[in-house]
């Protein structure tokens, strides 16, 4: 596993700089590349991160679908678990309770997130990148997740791109969003000032990319994929 540049796709060296001479930094147990960079994580995301995984998160999935969050992530711990597993937006890095890797990387735009993420995982490689352009050599990943981040995105498909690119042949992926259905969802968007897709989106950004549709579950206005990189 190396990395490689977000702008340009040339390898990243051991002392983070491409060939095209982008510079990246090591900092506070991660590796960043958004530095000088205009991406901003999420204001209400950054606040909010200290308390994220204990009350907002299960809280929020629970009350908006009536199902829960841990059933959710120890189904997702046995589809996806692999060699080398790769989690986009990992806020504090939850789904590494239950998926077991030999190269554990979470990856999200927030500092906060990833610091906390290091101390509960100190064997996840915490990468500080923008989901629409990973600093991951192609075809390298077994396995990829995304949960509650994609429809965040202002250009979800570009995401889902990447996950594409960055899977082996046959290799897993697991996809969590908010879709346009029902009040809540409306609700939620406007919350948090989203433009929300509707499924179709999802699932044709899925076959546009070289994925196989395995699995599709409804969970009140959240959608949960399931998915292969075709051989
Ligand atoms: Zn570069």
């Amino acid at each position: 596993m190396r990395f490689i540049c977000p702008y340009d796709g040339t390898p990243v060296n051991e002392n983070l700089e491409c060939e095209k001479g982008h510079k990246f930094i090591y900092h506070d147990g991660m590796y960043d590349f958004l530095v000088n960079s205009k991406v901003k994580g999420d204001a209400l995301l950054e606040r909010i991160a200290p308390i994220y995984d204990k009350i907002w998160a299960p809280l929020g999935f629970f009350l908006t679908s009536f199902y829960s969050y841990d059933r959710i992530f120890k189904d997702a711990g046995s589809f996806l678990s692999s060699r080398n597993f790769l989690d986009i937006g990992t806020g504090p890095g939850t789904i590494f309770k239950y998926v077991k890797c030999e190269y554990c990387i979470g990856l999200d735009i927030s500092t906060k997130f990833l610091l906390i993420l290091k101390k509960k995982f100190s064997h996840v490689i915490a990468v500080r990148a923008d989901a629409t352009s990973l600093p991951i050599e192609s075809a390298s990943m077994d396995s990829v997740s995304s949960f509650l981040v994609l429809h965040m995105l202002n250009n979800p498909s570009l995401a889902i791109k990447e996950i594409s690119r960055v899977l082996k042949p046959n290799g897993k992926c697991e996809i969590l969003v908010l879709v346009k259905s029902n009040v809540i969802s409306r609700l939620l968007s406007k919350w948090w000032k989203i433009e929300l897709r509707h499924r179709d989106y999802y699932i044709s950004a899925i076959e546009e990319n070289k994925l196989t549709l395995l699995e599709i579950k409804k969970y009140g206005p959240w959608l949960l994929l399931k998915c292969k990189k075709q051989a």
